[in-house]
């Protein structure tokens, strides 16, 4: 969500689509903008049926219905798993690209939601571990009883990938937001900066980033969840139990440069919960970020002070700088 367009001229070109299971709204300033919207319309389109994991014959169905046997698949894919295998090994498991049965597991691939018991968890802990996937280039090896996906990640990757189209076009402003991915390029027409909405567990704007030239990725709890006998399952999963994370977050905003980077770490830090991915971002610190704890209260790392305010309504709430 980018707010605060309105009232500047020329007039952007904007388009709204509904693509890997969510909706995008695209914002384009400059000459060429249309033709602009139509190349990364399209892209996304080609890199949804390429990284779609329920898509028949794109690289993730083929690898899931493997059997165990290496498969080949596309350049761009293997570099993706890569990246994101990397993602997975830094953040010690956080983020893991193999979670993708348990996913299924708890009903949020089909919205039939379901408790699985212990026994079933035991066995699907036993079918996420990222470090049994082998790739040699574009040759990937999955274990039989093991699925992949890329759904916490390829939304950010799209947004680096889009991005960098508009910039070689020349483009120096626009909005892209993809679900909960907004992607940046420069700064509004004026030159002031991006100011990207934070949404609020409950609905309605939280708090506003301003940024230029940078992502601002958000997982949530409240993206999509299910309620039974009293207790919220949530769609991020805690790799290490097999079970909806836990961690006391509603929601993890990710600052920074790449997409891609700024995707896995929202859905990593989600499931380490606010201590333990503080002490992530100080070991790090090539990213910033907003932790909204289900309690209420905020906290931000310090190199966004001065470009995160609180929305309208939301002006009392204490918000904790982490250095
Ligand atoms: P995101 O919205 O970026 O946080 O990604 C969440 C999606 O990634 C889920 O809907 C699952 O498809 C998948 N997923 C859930 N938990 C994990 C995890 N711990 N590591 C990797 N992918 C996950
Ligand atoms: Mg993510």
């Amino acid at each position: 969500m980018c707010v605060g367009l309105g009232g500047c001229s020329p007039k952007p070109a904007e388009r709204q689509l509904f693509a890997m299971d969510t909706f995008m709204n695209l914002t384009v300033y400059g000459e060429s903008a249309e033709e602009q919207l139509d190349a990364i319309q399209e892209r996304i389109y080609g890199l949804e049926a390429q990284l779609s994991v329920t898509r028949e014959g794109s690289d993730i169905h083929k690898l899931n219905r493997s059997g165990g046997t290496s498969q080949t698949v596309a350049s761009e894919t293997s570099e993706l798993l890569e990246r994101t295998l990397a993602l997975c090994r830094e953040t010690d498991g956080a983020l893991d690209v193999t979670a993708y049965s348990a996913v299924q597991a708890w009903g949020f691939t089909t919205g039939e939601y379901r408790v699985p018991n212990q026994d079933e968890l035991d066995q699907l802990k036993t079918s996420i571990d990222y470090t049994k996937v082998e790739q040699q280039g574009e040759s990937v090896y999955l274990p039989p009883d093991m699925k992949l996906d890329f759904g916490a990640v390829a939304k950010g990757y799209t947004g680096d990938v889009l991005a960098q189209m508009l910039r070689e076009a020349g483009i120096s402003s626009a909005c892209l937001s993809l679900g909960g991915n907004v992607q940046t390029v420069g700064s509004k027409p004026d030159g002031t900066p991006w100011r990207v909405g934070i949404q609020a567990p409950e609905g309605g704007c939280l708090a506003i980033v301003e940024v230029r030239d940078r992502a601002v990725v958000t997982s949530g709890n409240y993206q999509r969840y299910f309620e039974q006998d009293g207790q919220v399952y949530g769609h991020i999963i805690d790799p290490a139990t097999a079970v909806p994370a836990d961690s006391g977050l509603a929601s993890v905003s990710i600052i920074g440069k790449d997409g891609l980077q700024c995707d896995g770490l929202s859905t990593a830090l989600f499931v380490m919960g606010t201590e333990k991915a503080t002490d992530y971002w100080r070991a790090h610190g090539d990213f910033e970020a907003i932790f909204v704890e289900e309690d209420g209260d905020i906290f931000i790392t310090a190199g966004l002070q001065d470009s995160f305010s609180l929305a309208e309504g939301y002006q009392e709430r204490e918000v904790t700088v982490l250095e």
